[in-house]
């Protein structure tokens, strides 16, 4: 029967499906010391060492393994049909401060997996297989997030490069000493035509797995997130002696917009809105607030949602600071429209998954992945695994054993119908 197609061979030492979460495990005892849960952050020494064990892992696969300009990672598997557009599988491995074990190496396992199976079956794919270990997909301290799939992208610029951190490195530098080489970045772009499709196995970060009692997702879109800065400024006057009606108080300007914001994300249940950072002047507790500095944040997998949430966003700042005597200035720091996945590669998806067994969900992502930037480059399609209470991005974020083995399976499956 299909099913057991896609598990892996026995293993001496290794039971039966265990061996994708042995190597998870492995990874994770590579953190970095004094940080709290399973840190391993872009540039740190620890990440730049775990990825002699991701090589190795590559390699033991029978994977060509090579690091290209922007430090990503690259094993090869060749096809009998060079000339066909390459079937690239990835994710990444580093986390954030205080992150889990999950959250990026668990699509790189199962993505070095699902090609190492194949290849145990003596297949030769028609097209050639890539598992790539992007670099660098969570925010770091220049300020921007999926650095090496964004230089496969070609979105990497030389602003970007120059880009300082609190130490006054750049980026450029920082990129070195992880073994890329930052004035060949261009190289690290994937020619249009090279690649036929990106696959990527990610945990949900949510509960609607659990929730509704499945295995697998096969994602819809990924969201779109706009942010703005809205400066607000008042007046800096004495708590005491000024009267209730006669001040121009930032801070409350700022709630009320907070408010406002929280409104705008709780309508139609197509979009979520928050205000996660708010800097006060001068957040003294005898001083009426003069300015107030906060970023709203919207995502949502529809455009229109998005649109109407910019034009409905600037007229709560043109209108509620006004009335408290208060300026108000916005800006857009980013608006990204969202990443629609292939309705080709979901079908195999759905498909795939349906053969292991799986009746899967349809859901849209709501965090950001390095599809977003491989949709420049080809077709994407993602495939969520579940997460144990929807926790990420804590040291507690878990996904069984059977739960990586059958996202492995599934993903294994649609490798074998989109490249053998
Ligand atoms: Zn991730």
């Amino acid at each position: 029967m299909a099913v057991r197609n896609w598990y892996p061979l026995p293993v001496a030492g290794s039971e039966a499906g265990g061996r994708v979460f042995a190597d998870l495990m492995r990874l994770a005892e590579m953190v970095e010391p004094g940080q709290p849960g399973w840190t391993r952050r872009v540039f740190s020494p620890e990440y730049l060492k775990s990825r002699e064990l991701v090589w190795e892992l590559m390699g033991s696969a029978g994977l060509e393994v090579r690091r290209d300009p922007a430090g990503n990672l690259i094993g090869t598997l060749q096809g009998a049909s060079p000339d066909q557009p390459a079937l690239i599988l990835g994710s990444h491995t580093d986390t954030v401060a205080g992150g889990g074990r999950f959250d990026g190496p668990c699509g790189v396992m199962a993505a070095l997996e699902a090609v190492r199976r194949i290849g145990e079956r003596g297949g030769r794919p028609q097209r050639t297989l890539l598992v790539v270990d992007f670099l660098g997909e969570e925010p770091n301290d220049f300020g921007i997030s999926c650095v090496g799939s964004r230089a496969a992208a070609g979105h990497l610029s030389s602003g970007h490069l120059r880009l300082r951190d609190g130490s006054g490195r750049t980026l450029a530098e920082a990129l070195a000493q992880m073994g890329g080489d930052p004035d060949r970045i261009a190289e690290a772009r994937w020619p249009q035509g090279t690649a036929s499709a990106y696959l990527e196995l990610h945990v949900e970060q949510g509960t609607r797995l659990e929730e509704a009692g499945r295995g697998l997702a096969v994602v819809t879109a990924i969201a779109g997130i706009h942010r703005a800065e809205i400066r607000l400024e008042g007046r800096a006057d004495h708590s005491g002696t000024t009267p209730m009606d006669r001040r121009s108080d930032a801070l409350l300007a700022a709630a009320e917009v907070s408010l406002g914001v929280e409104r705008l994300g709780r309508r139609g249940g197509l979009g979520v809105a928050t205000v996660g950072r708010l800097e006060l002047e001068p957040n003294s507790p005898n001083v009426v607030a003069e300015r107030a500095t906060l970023i709203a944040e919207y995502r949502s997998g529809d455009p229109s949602w998005l649109a109407a949430t910019d034009a409905l966003l600037q007229e709560e700042v043109t209108q509620v600071p006004a009335r408290r005597g208060v300026r108000a200035q916005l800006a857009w720091l980013s608006r990204e429209g969202p990443t629609l996945c292939s309705e080709e590669l979901r079908s195999v998806l759905l498909a795939s998954a349906r053969e292991v067994g799986e009746e899967p969900l349809e859901l849209a992502s709501w965090a950001g992945h390095d599809a977003v930037q491989m949709a420049a480059i080809c077709p994407v399609a993602m495939l969520f695994v579940p997460s144990r209470g929807g926790r990420s991005h804590c040291p507690e974020e878990w996904t069984d054993p059977e739960q990586v083995e059958v996202g492995t399976m599934a993903l294994t499956a649609a490798v074998a119908r989109l490249a053998l």
